[in-house]
């Protein structure tokens, strides 16, 4: 349940700065803002990857110190400070307590449920001035960290073009395989944790933690540079597969990866799935 909001909506969007949103909560990262991150802490991916995230790099640890409501705090939170990265923060936390939809290229800004989040914990905020959305979005300098959300997505994409090729452009489809199908419709309800089993620590490092300079006012170069290095490294990997079964882990292995990076840019993975499921059965594909 969601309400669905326009750009000249005003709300109460003055934080009380109490950090009640830093506890408890899930935040989805993209490579982009894990590099952004590091790059505030000065500090390279891989180490801020082991010290803050879990779900190797798709999720902020909230293993920190509990408030008064006995939720765990963001490991970047300090009770004395707020947020310590708060220049380099991801999407999810900047937007807060909004959220962002885009169905059919359509964005829309949200929030959930019907009665504003931070009346849970901050009802202060009703007598902060008021913002309108299109103000806050500005404020929180959403700009590049949206783009970024949407060249991820598109990635997911790509990556699950792959998947599609293994199984639709060498023999598979044709062979009458209908494992691959199957296991696809279990990945689109697996954890990010079961999805990261499947793609093993190789694929995620370089999902991850690819080594591409981060540059904080240029998300587009940085994940095209990214998708240009999972391509070429998958083509590798393809030229190494000989048989239908190699074809098949392939096409299972980048699909997970698909639904994993989704997943970090707030798609559902069941949905996806589904949609990619019924796109392969139209082009001849059992299961
Ligand atoms: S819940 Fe709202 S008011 Fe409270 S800290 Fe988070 S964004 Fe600020
Ligand atoms: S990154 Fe900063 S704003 Fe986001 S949850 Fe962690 S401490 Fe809070």
């Amino acid at each position: 349940m969601f309400t669905r909001l326009i750009l000249t909506d005003q709300l109460p969007l003055t934080c009380s700065r109490k950090g009640i949103c830093c506890h408890g909560n899930q935040v989805f990262l993209n490579p982009w803002e894990l590099a952004s991150l590091a790059h505030q802490l000065q500090i390279d991916t891989v180490e801020f990857r082991k010290r803050y995230c879990d779900f190797f790099g798709f999720r902020l640890r909230f293993e920190g110190t509990e408030n008064s409501l006995g939720k765990k705090a963001c490991l970047l939170y300090q009770s004395e400070m707020g947020c310590t990265v708060h220049e380099g923060r991801p999407l999810a936390c900047r937007l807060f307590p909004l959220g962002r939809q885009i169905q059919q290229e359509n964005i829309t800004y949200i929030f959930e449920g019907n009665d504003f989040p931070c009346n849970n914990g901050c009802s202060e905020v009703n007598f902060l001035p008021k913002l309108s959305v299109e103000s806050y979005l500005k404020e929180q300098k959403t700009a590049h960290f949206e783009t970024a959300q949407d060249a991820y997505l598109e990635v997911a994409q790509s990556i699950a073009d792959i998947a599609f090729m293994l199984l639709l452009e060498t023999g598979l489809a044709e062979s009458n395989d209908t494992e691959t199908l199957q296991e696809w419709l279990k990945l689109g309800n697996a954890s990010p944790q079961k999805l990261a089993e499947k793609i093993g620590i190789e694929w995620l490092d370089l999902l991850t933690i690819p080594e591409i300079i981060f540059e904080k006012n240029n998300p587009t170069e940085f994940i095209k540079k990214h998708l240009e290095l999972l391509q070429h490294e998958a083509q590798i990997h393809i030229d190494s597969m000989h048989d239908l079964q190699q074809f098949r882990t392939g096409a299972i292995q980048f699909m997970a990866m698909a639904l994993l990076v989704a997943k970090s840019v707030g798609a559902n993975p069941e949905e996806l799935a589904e949609l990619w499921i019924a796109t392969a059965r139209e082009y001849g594909a059992k299961g």
